[in-house]
């Protein structure tokens, strides 16, 4: 079954270290890219195309009202045959309230995805987070009295003045939080970006302490029943996110709005529209970006990502004999490293097998 992506690139002011495309924008050009997503997805109507998840991400997803993700909802639900949909809305502590997480819920959204980020006011301020850590704590609870049962929080690892205590505490007071998924991402610095400076590069956490807090983390959430799924994901009583899960297992999925990318019938192609120019119709513009990827490749990178790994009967079924051949030698010697498992018959990397993971997939994916 297909995913369904809605861009929202939208955000009350830039991160310091983002370099995703979102703008500011007036409550105008909210309802004008809503009306503009809502054209571009009925253009899907009557394809007889089933989808199980809709993702709101951004960008802000949540400087959108009720209303607005209402119709968006309502339109995905005219031109796609939804089937138990799981819809999560990404939210910004500071753009929610309970009104608008119970609104969001009565029109279907059943999963929120909450930027945390930390527990540590101090840390917030280092990532220019428009937000404190009471106001997350105070929006997780309103999600939860709201009557969501699916909350996940972003939690984010490396920042300047981090410590391993303060990690700690911003995990454990996380877990006693009603959510049921955590994402902890590594900071990285990414080019361009007013982090991409001496000052805050010599502030962060260094590789070897940044690599000490990941599995301290992996190790502090699994003890606390939230079960590693991914390189940077967590869920508690199963509740994985069905939306991201089509990523990692290449799974089609359609994406709409100015620069969503999308996987759908082979192939892989993105909207290079702005966000003036997909008002006016830019949603036309759909570029290819692969005709035919290499499935074998993908499903190597995407598949090691993940807990399950790569299941040995399927990567035999893409690349033949002789490739998964070569692809177990190769995994036996990083299996003696610590580095992977070869289990149930599948291979997937440990903890400290995913701090390594681009240079595994580069040796396993080239078997
Ligand atoms: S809120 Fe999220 S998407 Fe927006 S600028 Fe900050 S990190 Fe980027």
């Amino acid at each position: 079954m297909t995913g369904i992506y809605i861009h929202i690139p939208f955000c009350i002011r830039k991160c310091p270290y983002c370099d995703f495309y979102s703008l500011p924008s007036d409550s105008g050009t909210r309802e004008e890219y809503t009306e503009a997503l809502i054209k571009n997805i009925l253009m899907y109507k009557g394809r007889n195309i089933s989808a199980d998840t809709v993702y709101f991400g951004g960008g802000t997803p949540s400087l959108l009202s009720v209303s607005q993700v209402e119709r968006i909802i309502s339109a995905c639900a005219e031109a796609f045959m939804l089937d138990d949909p799981e819809i999560t809305v990404e939210c910004n502590p500071d753009s929610t309230d309970r009104e608008k997480l119970s609104g969001y819920r009565q029109a279907g959204v059943n999963r929120i995805s909450f930027g945390i980020q930390s527990a540590q006011d101090c840390e917030l301020g280092f990532l220019g987070r428009p937000h404190s850590f009471s106001q997350a704590r105070q929006a997780v609870y309103d999600a939860f009295k709201a009557g969501f049962e699916n909350i996940s929080g972003d939690v984010m690892l490396g920042l300047a003045g981090q410590t391993y205590v303060s990690l700690r505490d911003t995990l454990d007071k996380l877990c006693k939080m009603p959510l049921s998924h955590i994402s902890a991402y590594m900071l990285k610095i990414e080019e361009g970006t007013p982090f991409d400076c001496e000052r805050v590069k010599n502030s962060v956490a260094g590789e070897d302490e940044l690599c000490e807090m990941y599995l301290q983390t992996v190790e502090f959430l699994e003890d606390r029943g939230f079960k590693q799924y991914e390189i940077s994901n967590f869920a508690r009583d199963n509740k994985i996110s069905r939306h991201n899960m089509k990523y990692w297992r290449c799974c089609e999925y359609l994406g709409f709005g100015a620069s969503a990318h999308s996987f759908f019938e082979g192939k892989r192609f993105y909207c290079p529209s702005g966000v003036g120019e997909y008002i006016c119709g830019g949603a036309q513009k759909n570029v290819i970006l692969e005709e035919a990827p290499d499935r074998t490749q993908e499903y190597i990178m995407l598949g090691l990502r993940l807990s399950e790994g790569v299941k040995l009967e399927k990567l035999c079924a893409l690349a033949g004999e002789d490739f998964s051949r070569k692809f177990i030698q190769r995994s036996r010697i990083l299996e003696q490293n610590g580095l992977c498992r070869i289990r149930d018959g599948a291979v997937s990397l440990t903890p400290r097998g995913f701090l390594v993971s681009n240079s595994i997939i580069c040796q396993l994916a080239d078997s």
